[in-house]
């Protein structure tokens, strides 16, 4: 995205809507920290520019690569998919992606307001490879990755976007190596992110994971989305 400066008038608009902060006032001219900036188009969608300044720019590679992971309306070359992950997940009783046994995971990197960079993607996958996850084939981070030992493009990782989910399934057996791995990056991760844990619930409605994650000091919250999967029938 670019500002026109000899058309910008300084109102400021632009900067309210920008969900990174990446736009700030100079000089009653509006400025873009490119480093910052994800390509979410939220500024030249939302900010109702009174002149017109905010222009959408033919993004390269490998800079294009923020705008499928941020904005809403583009989509992943390689897998079609648009967004930072698939959906699956919500449609679980109908597409059977986990069976019982086995546990979904997904770790979302980034939030409005702060973003990530794509490297924060491989500080997860290099350990995770390691215990043998199985990655999503239908997601955007699963594309990008390079090898078996979960290293991402070396020229992408510097790229900044709104969030990107790894997703992932393990056996249950594998639960606990999964947890220590979220509680060692941790420590080094410079953006926020949240885990999400999908389960089936048993014949007898217990939902045995809650015990396993309570024992590892994990406080869960329960969020039950009841998904008719109509979208797919
Ligand atoms: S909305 Fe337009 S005129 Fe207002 S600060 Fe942004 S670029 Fe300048
Ligand atoms: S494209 Fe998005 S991140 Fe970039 S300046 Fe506009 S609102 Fe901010």
């Amino acid at each position: 995205m670019e500002i026109k400066a000899d058309l910008c008038i300084g109102c400021g608009q632009c900067v309210i809507v920008c969900p990174v902060h990446a736009i700030k006032l100079k000089d009653n001219k509006a400025e873009i920290n490119q480093d910052q900036c994800v390509e979410c188009a939220v500024c030249y969608r939302d900010a109702e520019c009174p002149v017109k300044a905010i222009r959408s720019k033919r993004l390269k590679w490998p800079r294009i690569i923020r705008s499928p992971f941020s904005n809403v309306i583009t989509t992943h070359k390689v897998t079609g998919i648009p967004g930072r992950g698939t959906e699956e997940m919500k449609t679980n009783d109908v597409t059977n992606r986990y069976s019982l046994g086995e546990i979904g995971i997904t770790i979302e990197i980034g939030r409005p307001g702060v973003g990530t960079y794509l490297r924060n993607i491989e500080l997860f996958t290099t350990k995770l490879s390691k215990i043998g996850v199985e990655y999503e084939k239908e997601s955007p981070v699963t594309a990008i990755i390079i090898d078996d030992k979960g290293h991402i493009k070396e020229y992408i990782k510097n790229e900044k976007v709104l969030s990107a989910i790894i997703e992932f399934k393990v056996p249950n057996s594998k639960i606990t190596d999964v947890l220590n791995v979220i509680r060692e990056v941790e420590k080094k991760i410079d953006t926020v992110f949240s885990v999400g844990i999908i389960t089936r619930i048993m014949e007898n409605g217990d939902i045995p994971i809650i015990n396993l994650l309570s024992e590892e000091g994990f406080k869960v919250r329960k969020n039950i989305k009841a998904n008719m999967g109509l979208g797919r029938a």
